[in-house]
């Protein structure tokens, strides 16, 4: 049956079946339309609010079948989006009507015990890094729910519990492999395309599809010193102005969000408590027997409703302990602020805002920024907020598509009230609905929006790569 695609341009061609099976031919992967018995559960992803019906998904079986997918849609000017985990909170891993370049297939992981380093494709989730790393006391620097795809977490950035000590993840890219926009495949690294390799490391799926990345591997003890410590709600606005204080001097091993619960907590696997929390998170990935000393000011600070620091395995357990708290399928609506500081009027409205969230599932986290991120001068790598000392995500997570405006409207008011006395853009990782907008893009990129727009003319002048958080070619934001 000929097949209806969206165009870039917003209409419509139509596809012959002669031209789908020649095209076909070509691929080791698998072409899923809207008949097939898989396509159902390959169109979902992560975030149960995203119901998009792609006329095509091309499951990827390796770079060759990238190469040809991306070649194919070029030549038909069809819409495309592209996939690595599918955890993206706004959905850009899917299209409607388009095609979806899906990597999930390709997710094989290899170590280089000499450098030490490991490729990584595309299509991987943290875990599949955590499993070939964990037994050789290395890691890469990602994030903290280990089903979250490698790719998009790399791509805009990539914070998580090594942050302060080894940066971002993106801190940690020495190579990888692209897809440009013509079809073509090129390594980049700092010698390579090095105009590519700065845009990469932040820029998002702007430039090309990523195949590969390879990250050099860090040290880490199998076992870390974990806090993990609940106070009541009531003494929200003390305790954030204590850890604020207390994490500004703090040892670069150690990372560290606050975790602000306004309702009694529903957490998967915890026993927690069932009262509104305000809660101290933890990881020193120092030596292990300073690890206790390290996070003691946390868990002494007042009295705790509930304790669960102690020594934790890093990537068995620390990498895993919120995994079960998203489950796919769940609707999510999140949003971010980056502060230079954060004032006593920002931590009351913080407080009082996070207080009133309409499900019990949401939550703000308040994630401690610096460390080894602020090392590396913010116009070294495309990643705008290296200065920046904290971020706030809020996190409007509920069952059941209806209660959608009322806890939408409560992560949107949260951040309208932030915004000003916040810095300009977002962590594009956890994009609110307006990400969209180039004004907030561009914020996002502080001074580095220029030149990625530059690079963007150099490898993407058609503007294929425009299903993301997009920067336009020519704009004048
Ligand atoms: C439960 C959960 C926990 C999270 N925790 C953290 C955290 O601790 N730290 C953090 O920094 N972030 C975190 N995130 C945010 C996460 O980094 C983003 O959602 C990210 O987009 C996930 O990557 P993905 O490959 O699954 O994205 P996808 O949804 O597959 O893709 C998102 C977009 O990225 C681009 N993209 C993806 N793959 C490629 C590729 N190979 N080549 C080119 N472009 C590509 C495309 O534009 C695509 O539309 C979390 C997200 C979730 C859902």
């Amino acid at each position: 049956m000929p097949l209806k695609v969206a165009t870039l341009d917003n209409d419509c061609t139509t596809l012959s079946d002669q031209v789908l099976e020649d095209f076909i031919r070509q691929l080791r992967g698998v072409v899923l339309r809207e008949d097939d018995p898989e396509y159902e559960k390959s169109r979902r992803v992560w975030n149960g609010m995203i119901d998009c019906y792609p006329a095509m998904i091309v499951r990827c079986a390796g770079t060759s079948d990238v190469m040809a997918v991306v070649k194919f849609a070029r030549a038909h000017n069809l819409r495309v989006s592209v996939r690595g985990g599918g955890h993206n909170v706004a959905g850009k891993a899917v299209c409607d009507q388009g095609m979806v370049i899906d990597l999930g297939l390709m997710n094989s992981v290899w170590v280089d015990h000499q450098v030490p380093s490991v490729r990584v494709q595309a299509g991987a989730r943290l875990a599949d890094v955590d499993e070939k790393t964990s037994s050789l006391g290395l890691a890469v620097p990602v994030g903290v729910v280990s089903r979250t795809g490698v790719a998009g977490l790399t791509l805009h950035g990539g914070l998580g519990w090594l942050l302060r000590r080894d940066g971002l993840t993106v801190d940690n890219l020495l190579a990888l492999e692209v897809v440009t926009a013509e079809g073509k495949r090129i390594v980049v690294n700092a010698r390579e395309h090095a105009d590519l390799f700065w845009a990469l490391r932040g820029g998002g799926g702007n430039f090309g599809v990523v195949t590969s990345f390879e990250y050099r591997l860090r040290p880490i003890e199998s076992k870390v010193w974990f806090a993990a410590v609940l106070y009541p709600y009531a003494q929200a606005q003390k305790a954030i102005a204590f850890w604020r204080d207390f994490m500004t001097t703090a040892p670069e091993e150690l990372s560290s969000f606050c975790v602000l619960r306004g309702r009694p907590m529903q957490a998967a696997g915890h026993k927690i408590p069932r009262q509104p929390v305000v809660a101290f998170l933890a990881c020193y990935s120092g030596p292990f027997d300073r690890g206790e000393e390290a996070i003691r000011p946390l868990r002494e600070w007042s009295t705790p409703i509930a304790d669960f620091s102690g020594p934790k395995d890093y990537h068995l357990q620390v990498q895993r302990l919120f995994d079960k708290d998203y489950p796919e399928g769940r609707c999510y609506y999140w949003d971010s602020l980056f502060f230079n500081d954060l004032d006593t009027r920002t931590i009351k409205i913080i407080a009082e805002h996070a207080e009133h969230c309409v499900s019990p599932l949401s939550s703000v986290n308040v994630w401690a920024l610096g460390g080894a991120m602020n090392h590396v001068a913010p116009s070294a790598t495309a990643f705008g907020k290296r200065d920046c000392k904290f971020m706030v995500a809020v996190e409007a997570n509920w069952e059941g598509s209806e209660g959608a405006p009322a806890n939408m409207a409560w992560a949107i008011d949260l951040v309208d009230a932030l915004r000003p006395v916040s810095r300009p853009g977002v962590y594009l990782n956890f994009p609110g609905a307006a990400a969209g907008l180039q004004s907030l893009v561009k914020g996002s990129y502080d001074g580095n929006f220029a030149k990625l727009q530059e690079i963007k003319k150099r490898y993407d002048p058609d503007n294929m790569w425009r299903g993301n958080f997009n920067i336009v070619p020519e704009c004048d934001a």
